[in-house]
């Protein structure tokens, strides 16, 4: 089947547009899904992307590079395929990618959710030809909890740890799953403090116009603050680290898809792990590629071989086209120490 894209070293290639779509090293011209480390690479000359997430990725991005950003919906015309934006519901502005041409449509999907996240524009499904779509999460095994109910333990454990005079640290990537998890905070609980790289997250995501609950960078603190009945959001990278040291008594946990597998806790020594995750799960994984409609299915990041071999059992043409490029978005060190440990990698 002729398709719009093509598998080059530098990652996902448009010949008819001539630009690559999250290039996996520096290109001339790049369309960019979200402003993760793992879809958006520093060193192109130009950046195609959504608007909603302009202020994210000119963040990250070497600013002496070209940008235009889109509505979500609105087309751009290049080398004549058409190129429009849709919401992926993954972090502010993440985007699906719809490439059109001669009435062929192929869809990136970057990485997305279904589940509804009052930080970004909900996921909405899109009809193509042929889907690209993640599968970081690709197991039968993931199945994502209702929301409000982590959203509701999070704050009772929070409630709990301030009853007893201890801090609450709570890992989560800097930018998407911080931001989402300050989102549903009750900040009559107690006061909220970040961690620096979570700091620079939420303030873009003000600057888009997210609200979000009052935090105070920890550095910007009084040095004298007492942390008993705060709450602390932190990278997982923190943990472990001397930098704990100035909270006092705490208790720790991890907001992330990883914590359903077993032993993670332990492993990591962490005291309790909150199921939230930016990435579909297998069931929506599976809904996604229905209401596709597609004819031809591309199945990356992460159990890419488990859900095409599905895919094809259940009467897709799917195959697996995972490069194992490293995925920054979903913190590198744990997912190697879990997944090695588990025999999953
Ligand atoms: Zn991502
Ligand atoms: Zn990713």
């Amino acid at each position: 089947m002729k398709s719009l894209l093509e598998r080059t070293e530098s990652g996902l290639y448009c010949p008819q547009g001539d630009f690559f779509v999250d290039p996996i090293r520096p290109v001339k011209r790049a369309v960019i899904s979200h402003a993760h480390a793992d879809h958006a690479r520093a060193g192109c000359q130009s950046y195609l992307s959504s608007q909603e997430g302009a202020n994210l990725l000119r963040l990250r991005m070497n600013q002496d590079a070209d940008f235009t950003f889109l509505a979500f919906g609105e087309h751009l015309s290049i080398g004549g395929v058409s190129i429009s934006f849709h919401p992926a519901g993954h972090i502010l502005g993440s985007a699906q990618i719809r490439l059109e041409h001669r009435g062929f449509v192929a869809l990136v999907t970057g990485d997305y959710k279904l589940e509804p996240d009052p930080t970004c524009t909900p996921w909405t499904p899109v009809r193509c030809h042929h889907l690209v779509t993640e599968s970081t999460f690709g197991l039968p095994v993931f199945h994502w909890p209702e929301q409000q109910s982590v959203q509701h333990a999070i704050n009772s454990w929070w409630r709990g740890n301030r009853d007893s005079g201890r801090a609450s640290i709570l890992y989560g990537y800097a930018v998407g799953k911080s931001q989402r998890i300050l989102a549903g905070l009750d900040p009559s609980i107690g006061p909220i403090f970040t961690h620096g790289a979570v700091e620079k997250g939420v303030e873009a995501y003000r600057r888009s116009g997210i609200h979000l609950p009052k935090t105070t960078y920890v550095s910007h603190a009084d040095p004298k603050q007492d942390y008993g009945g705060a709450m602390i959001i932190a990278v997982p990278g923190a943990h472990g680290s001397p930098w704990l040291r100035k909270f006092g008594p705490k208790r720790t946990a991890m907001a992330s898809g990883w914590t359903m597998m077993r032993g993670w806790r332990r492993r990591r020594s962490m005291d309790q792990g909150f199921v939230i995750s930016d990435h579909v799960d297998w069931n929506s994984l599976l809904e996604a590629v229905k209401q596709s409609e597609a004819e031809q299915i591309w199945v990356d990041h992460g159990y890419s071989e488990v859900v095409a071999r599905y895919l094809n059992e259940i009467g897709y043409q799917a195959v697996s086209i995972d490069t194992k490029h490293e995925s920054a978005d979903t913190d590198q060190e744990l997912i190697a120490t879990l997944a090695s440990r588990e025999g999953t990698a």
